[in-house]
């Protein structure tokens, strides 16, 4: 894809962004099995035996609405993902962006962003690319007689519980009223004037996020992250006008490895699992007039609930996958939840 193409606009889009294989899938020697033979077309050439062994690829096609091949840039995944929904919250509406696959896949590097190179300069992601577009609507006159405040959140949630990344992992609770209004209680919101309040909340919470650990199977990889970014406008209560959520989802892999693991991940894995199906049917449910949603099949779904509800929410799924031989399965698991989203 190449920012010269033409961006679709849909209620729901469903994309993969495949990255290039690592150094150490390098030094592995492993195969890259992933190819993108157009700008919607992912095929995937599994490596099989015959009964008598003898070796084959078997090839599996998959369509979405754009596939982001390995030479795509974070600006170009946010152009025909989120950027078309920056509107959505200026029109009052909700938007969502996921970022879903297997731990390593590049959820993070494509949503937060991360500091690279000898100067660790900010590679930008989606986080961060929406909050330089909100503040240029806001500079359009259109927007700026509407006397708008914007604010954002960042929180992550593990298992069934919810902690503020903006305050230190402090734990909040989440309670709905009578009505079905659900609230994140005590939710640090802070307001936000220019892009560089925005990125400076970006890394506080992600230092938060991935503070004491130590490994690739770290807490931030069972956990999901949610980052907000919230419109209300001058002497309207409290009232939410708009509201944009990112979130990068915990890895994928969980329920598919238990087997191996001890307790605790074990009940990771089965709460992981349970909220990645519930929000697979509320986006689906989103798409279909008078369909159910599963809000309260977990805590994710529910503090999202006000996002799948209402004519004008819009969302975007980005799945992620990792080129290598040995990623095949998991690869596929992605893709085969992807393909159900999308799926009327
Ligand atoms: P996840 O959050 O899905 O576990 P990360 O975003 O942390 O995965 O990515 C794992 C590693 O791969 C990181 O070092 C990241 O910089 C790198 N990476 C991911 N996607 C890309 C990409 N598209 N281009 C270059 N490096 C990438
Ligand atoms: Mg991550």
């Amino acid at each position: 894809l190449r920012d010269s193409d033409s961006v679709v606009e849909n209620q729901i889009t469903v994309c993969v962004r495949k990255r290039p294989l690592n150094d150490k899938e390098v030094n592995k020697r492993e195969v890259d099995v992933i190819s993108v033979p157009s700008k919607d077309i992912l095929v995937v050439h599994e490596p099989k035996n015959k009964v008598d062994l003898t070796k084959y690829l078997e090839n599996q096609h998959f369509r979405f609405d754009y596939v982001f091949d390995e030479t795509c840039s974070n600006y170009i995944v946010y152009k025909f993902t989120a950027r078309p929904l920056v509107k959505t919250i200026f029109e009052g509406g909700m938007a969502t962006c996921f970022a879903y696959g297997q731990t390593g896949s590049g959820k993070t590097h494509t949503m937060g962003g991360e500091f690279r190179g000898k100067h660790q300069n900010f590679n930008n992601g989606i986080y961060a690319y929406v909050a330089q577009d909100v503040f240029q609507f806001l500079n359009h006159t259109k927007y700026k007689k509407m006397d708008f405040i914007v604010s954002a959140s960042f929180f992550e949630i593990y298992g069934k519980l919810v902690f503020d990344l903006l305050a230190k992992k402090e734990r909040l609770k989440v309670l709905e009223d009578g009505r079905q209004v659900v609230q994140v209680v005590g939710l640090t919101e802070k307001v936000v004037t220019k892009v560089e309040d925005v990125l400076d909340l970006i890394q506080k919470g992600s230092q938060e996020r991935t503070s004491g650990q130590t490994s690739a199977n770290s807490n931030s990889s069972r956990s999901h992250a949610v980052f907000q970014i919230i419109l209300r406008r001058y002497g309207s209560g409290n009232k939410i006008f708009g509201k944009f959520s990112l979130i990068d989802l915990a890895g994928n892999e969980r329920g598919a490895d238990t087997f191996k693991s001890n307790r605790q991940t074990r009940i990771e894995g089965g709460d992981i699992n349970k909220s990645l199906l519930a929000l697979k049917e509320c986006i689906r449910a989103l798409g279909k007039k008078g369909s159910h949603c599963p809000f309260r099949g977990s805590k994710l779904t529910q503090v999202l609930r006000d996002s799948f509800i209402g004519e004008n929410s819009r969302t975007c799924m980005i799945a992620l996958i990792s080129p290598g031989v040995a990623s095949c399965e998991h690869t596929l698991n992605t893709l085969r939840y992807a393909d159900r989203v999308k799926e009327l």
